[in-house]
């Protein structure tokens, strides 16, 4: 059987350098990592979130927006961002199929578990879009979600940083790289790895979490195919 697995990648990463927006040059380079994945047979299903065009907190902050509304901004902006990418895959050769988790059939197909699974056995990435289609959640925990249905073997949390630290690491000169945590730790406030609420999700299920640095080239194959786990920090 082929290996499946899942990638979160969060909006800010298509944001290159800027924290805003979408890079095409960076668009492209993700795709690039993802077909290094597909053409040796890894069956991918993909995540993004959406904070380089909206997060729900900050869009609610002063008010005006009611968190609810400013929620559903969030999960449009992770469809927006979903586009992007099935653009970038389909522009290098990769077939594709983006879903979203709230109706908008002119634009993706509506999330369905056993049409992404078999999409997946046919060797189509798959990217989930709109979070899990409810305010109050994250696409972390989305991510966790779409995994544990599609029964991937780990969730890669593709990140600007080569793992979990357990301070700060651009703060604190003495920040140290935790390799491997279970994930009790990771539901300690001081470790960053992800919400709550996807950690315990990702806890009830085994299902294994690894951050990794998506910006070295080679990285994301090498972790799931090789299980070459000394440039990254996971979760088990
Ligand atoms: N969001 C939501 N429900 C979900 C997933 C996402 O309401 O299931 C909203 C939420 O407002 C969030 C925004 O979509 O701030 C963008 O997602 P996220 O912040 O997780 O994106 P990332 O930080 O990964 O770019």
């Amino acid at each position: 059987m082929r290996q499946r697995v899942l990638v979160k990648f969060s909006g800010e990463a298509l944001a290159g350098d800027g924290e805003y927006g979408i890079d095409t040059k960076t668009l492209h380079y993700i795709a690039g990592e993802i077909k290094e994945l597909v053409d040796n047979n890894i069956e991918v299903g993909i995540v993004i979130g959406g904070g380089n065009i909206v997060r729900g907190v900050s869009a609610a902050a002063d008010g005006v927006i009611k968190r609810t509304s400013a929620d559903y901004m969030g999960m449009l902006a992770t469809v927006i961002n979903g586009v992007a990418m099935q653009e970038a895959l389909e522009h290098i050769g990769i077939s594709s199929r983006l879903q979203s988790a709230i109706k908008m059939e002119q634009i993706a197909e509506s999330f369905i578990v056993k049409r992404a699974r078999r999409h997946l056995e046919k060797g189509r990435v798959v990217i989930f879009s709109a979070g899990t289609g409810n305010p109050f959640f994250t696409t972390d925990t989305a991510a966790t979600l779409r995994a544990t249905e599609i029964e991937a073997s780990m969730l890669i949390k593709a990140t600007k940083v080569d793992g979990v630290y357990d301070k700060d690491p651009n703060k604190f000169k003495d920040a140290k790289k935790l390799e491997t945590l279970n994930y009790d730790m990771a539901l300690q406030d001081n470790i960053k790895v992800m919400d709550d609420t996807a950690i315990a999700l990702a806890k009830d299920n085994k299902l294994p979490i690894v951050v990794m640095n998506m910006f070295e080239e080679g990285n994301l194959l090498k972790i799931i195919k090789n299980k070459d786990y000394s440039k990254c920090s996971i979760v088990k």
